[in-house]
């Protein structure tokens, strides 16, 4: 017989973005049920809700305060659990909502990006124990000093496999608007391949580069805790992609290429500090408050020093640059650089692939590719298993296409399972 098996499956912001797709939503969970699972439900906010409530902030205030806003977007998620209840409650399925703070998804005070500390999830333990489906809603939590918190750009991602790590779950389950992680983003790369089984790592690095399929501390969550994730369709409801600790046997990817994937990254800015006199103490002097004011730099380049001055060009989010901006002025004038540029027009490209550690050549090759591409590099970074470069946006879906095909990722046929445009 089989046993009981627990499982926390999440569902995204296109799988539940109207009453259609919420009732498709609750006929798989309760079909789910019935085949004797006990399941905790994790939602996002439907379809674009969680952008409106942005614009509508930005509409009344220029500067609105993360607590204000906060309170604001985890409305989103709360509007999807309570519909999905009731939606499961008519088809005759015990079901019962609770906020992040309801669940005891404790964080600390950072607003707009909070870090989950604990999960006490005594309620659902509670409601599971009485043979109830919980609905959670994701992306949020409360703050050791009280506050209503969100964990950042798509962290229900994140609450999910956290739930799944705190209460043991056998499986987190990820549904989605694809059929599982491809080797490029189906939505530019057509002839992406889809990847049957990942590690941790690769998804790490893959979720590190920028790829918005699973978030990056969901990620992290389950390499640590050891939480499989499936990520799958809510379209299509197929056998999606695995990502854990190692491969199963007869789960590898059929022929295991060096390269796992090309990711690309739209989010980030650039910000360039022209004319810094080349002495000890000026990266510190700029990073330090950088840190400080939670500004996420990703990339840092420095050029070689001419007549003692040098430039130094760092990434950062684009949502970041308002706060950073000012910071980085106060600090060029203070080291006496002699200028300040941003751009917000560029894109991250990665390669990522576990087989790199192995085999050497891969930096150059991509180098090559773009350039008979004529896609200039702007900045470089590299890991043992990725190669990141920086280049104008424009030139993204080219530069992506070109090094899927060139390193033979290309699945020689096009995505064929709907790609539903994101409303
Ligand atoms: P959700 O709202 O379900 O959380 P996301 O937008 O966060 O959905 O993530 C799913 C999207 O991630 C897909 O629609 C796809 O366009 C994009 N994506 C980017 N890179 C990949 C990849 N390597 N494999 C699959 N999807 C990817
Ligand atoms: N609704 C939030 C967002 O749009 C969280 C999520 O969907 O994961 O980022
Ligand atoms: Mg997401």
């Amino acid at each position: 017989m089989k046993s009981v098996a627990l499982i926390v499956q999440k569902y995204g912001g296109t799988s539940v973005a109207d009453p259609e797709r919420m009732r498709n939503v609750a006929r798989h969970i309760a079909t789910t049920q019935s085949q004797g699972n006990q399941l905790v439900i994790v939602v996002s906010a439907m379809g674009k809700a969680t952008d409106n409530l942005l614009d509508l902030a930005r509409q009344v205030s220029s500067a609105p305060t993360g607590r204000e806003m906060d309170m604001l977007l985890t409305t989103g998620e709360r509007i999807s659990m309570s519909l999905l209840c009731m939606a499961l409650q008519d088809l005759g399925v015990d079901a019962m909502s609770f906020t992040g703070s309801q669940v005891g998804i404790i964080t600390d005070t950072v607003h707009g990006r909070a870090k989950i500390l604990e999960i006490k999830g005594d309620r659902v333990r509670e409601a599971l124990s009485e043979g109830k489906v919980a609905v959670v809603a994701g992306f949020q939590g409360v703050s050791t000093a009280k506050e209503i918190t969100t964990l950042g750009r798509g962290g229900s991602d994140t609450t999910a496999v956290a739930l799944a790590a705190a209460l043991k779950a056998d499986v987190c389950e990820i549904y989605t608007d694809v059929t599982g992680v491809f080797t490029a983003d189906p939505r530019i790369v057509p002839q992406a391949r889809k990847l049957k089984h990942l590690e941790f790592d690769e998804m790490l690095e893959m979720a590190g580069a920028g790829s918005k399929v699973l978030a990056l501390r969901s990620v992290e969550f389950a390499r640590n805790h050891n939480v499989p994730i499936h990520v799958r369709s809510s379209f299509t409801w197929e056998q999606g992609t695995w990502v854990t600790g190692e491969v199963r046997k007869g789960e590898q990817n059929m022929e295991e290429p060096i390269i796992s994937g090309v990711v690309h990254d739209a989010s980030d800015a650039k910000i360039t500090v022209l004319g810094v006199p080349d002495q000890p103490g000026v990266s510190a002097a700029l990073f330090e408050p950088l840190a400080s004011a939670n500004v996420n730099v990703d990339m840092i380049v420095q050029n070689t020093s001419t007549a003692g001055t040098t430039d130094i060009s760092f990434t950062l989010p684009k949502t970041d640059v308002a706060n950073a901006q000012p910071i980085v002025e106060r600090i060029a004038k203070q080291v006496g650089a002699t200028g300040v540029t941003q751009d917000t027009n560029i894109a991250k490209i990665s390669l990522v692939g576990a087989g790199m550690r192995s085999s050497p050549g891969i930096a150059a090759k991509m180098f090559r590719v773009l350039a008979d591409n004529n896609v200039n590099i702007e900045m470089i970074s590299t890991s043992t298993i990725r190669i990141s470069v920086v280049v104008a946006a424009p030139m993204l879906e080219k530069a992506v296409r070109s090094l899927h095909t060139a390193f033979d990722l290309d699945s020689g046929e096009d995505y064929s399972a709907p790609l539903p445009v994101r409303k």
